[in-house]
């Protein structure tokens, strides 16, 4: 039988719509023109740009001359974090950052460390917050950068950016915030929030991939990222990506103009899909802040059962999920995230991501729950602890055990 494809993976990419794609296609066709040049065609290469430097800066409440392209969130990461602690090589090497970071932030701090800096990162509580106090109390007299993202993409916790920021301000360090799962979520003001920076990144929300953004507050001076041309007010180099950064634009546009109403919807799917899971399910774990998340993300732990392999049973009913473990260079490593809010390796180990998005229903909620319940309990089978565990008088009580851990989340 062939089943259409249930995609839940939208924290790791979105599909590009086809309104987007319809705006990008002339700039990959007709209007090849460089954007640098003079002549007519290359106009119209440069006025599509500005165009949607005027949609992203709008979004997010910014101005346009705040507004740098990027080959990706990525990059954007990279250029900040780099661009802002050798900018201020002379007043101080220490930098501050959280254990909870994407790799694009986390391995940059890694190599300033390497290079030198001094690095502090902060732990989270046990939902993935960030403690403020612990904060101001890292935050030293040669302290120059702290960059903490808005939403965590694993276990979708948002941070308290807002007072993050007013920190930052009154010590006059800069502030850096990876907000690339926020950005197309949830409402972002970079004004009303305050941050030095902000990266963004547009596969995330329904967007092309390989462009991002980063918003550079007006008078915050950092280096150079890329060298070479005048490109992007002569701060990042290199001839622009046109239809990416058309298709950035148009896709920040359309997320903006139905924010509030997807966002209800994605709530609501993700919600569902928890409320059966747990009604239906014994042995599971929520993971990160049980209010202060990501309308589409949904993070649990399964007891008993290994994340990797539920994902591959699930693939083969053509359901995308994520595990929450990271096969890197052929070892295992359970997620630094996971880790981070006091997971054990086998809790770890046995976590699944669920992102969902607006093309999502409420029957792709009813098909999971059916493959859920389907192969975690096979995969249990496997499980002689588990096996144990539920057979005979204990399990009552085991159950009572985990629905403890649960309602403390
Ligand atoms: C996806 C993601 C990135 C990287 O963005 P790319 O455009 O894929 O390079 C960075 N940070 C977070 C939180 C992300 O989710």
């Amino acid at each position: 039988m062939e089943n259409r494809l249930i995609y839940l993976d939208h924290a790791a990419t979105t599909p590009l719509k086809k309104e987007v794609l319809e705006e990008m296609l002339p700039y990959l066709t007709t209007y090849y023109g460089n954007p640098s040049s003079l002549y007519a065609i290359g106009r119209e290469s440069k006025k599509a740009i500005e165009l949607a430097r005027e949609r992203v800066a709008k979004a997010i409440n910014a101005s346009v001359t705040e507004i740098f392209f990027t080959g990706s969130g990525t990059e954007s990461d990279n250029w900040a974090i780099r661009g802002a602690a050798y900018q201020n090589r002379q007043k101080g090497r220490h930098i501050i950052t959280t254990a909870i970071e994407h790799h694009a932030v986390m391995h940059t701090f890694r190599q300033l460390e390497e290079e030198g800096f001094e690095v502090t990162y902060l732990p989270v509580d046990e939902t993935g917050t960030v403690d403020i106090q612990k904060l101001i109390n890292a935050i030293q007299s040669d302290t120059t950068l702290i960059s903490v993202m808005y939403a965590n993409n694993e276990i979708g916790t948002l941070q308290p950016i807002k007072e993050i920021a007013k920190v930052a301000q009154d010590k006059g360090i800069c502030f850096h915030t990876d907000a690339v799962q926020a950005v197309g979520s949830i409402p972002v003001d970079v004004k009303d929030l305050g941050v030095d920076l902000l990266s963004l990144s547009g596969h995330k929300f329904y967007g092309p991939k390989g462009v991002g953004v980063l918003y550079i507050k007006k008078g915050v001076k950092i280096q150079n990222y890329m060298n070479g041309g005048a490109q992007e007010r002569n701060k990042r180099a290199g001839t622009e990506n046109i239809a990416g950064i058309v298709g950035i634009g148009k896709a920040i546009e359309l997320s903006i103009q139905k924010l509030e109403a997807n966002q209800k919807y994605i709530a609501s799917l993700r919600d569902l899909a928890l409320n059966q899971i747990l009604s239906k399910m014994t042995f599971i774990k929520l993971n990160g802040h049980k209010t202060n998340r990501l309308p589409g993300n949904l993070n649990l732990s399964f007891q008993f059962v290994e994340g990797e392999s539920m994902t591959i049973m699930l693939d083969q009913r053509n359901i995308a999920v994520s595990s929450g473990s990271a096969c890197a260079s052929g070892s295992f490593d359970p997620s630094h995230v996971l880790l981070a809010i006091g997971l054990s390796h086998e809790l770890a180990f046995g976590s699944i991501r669920f992102s969902f998005g607006e093309e999502n229903t409420e029957e792709d909620v009813d098909l999971l729950v059916e493959a859920l319940i389907e192969t975690v309990t096979e995969l249990r089978k496997l499980s002689p602890l588990f096996m144990a565990l539920s057979g005979g008088v204990q399990r009552q009580s085991n159950k009572r055990k985990v629905k403890n851990i649960i309602s403390k989340m």
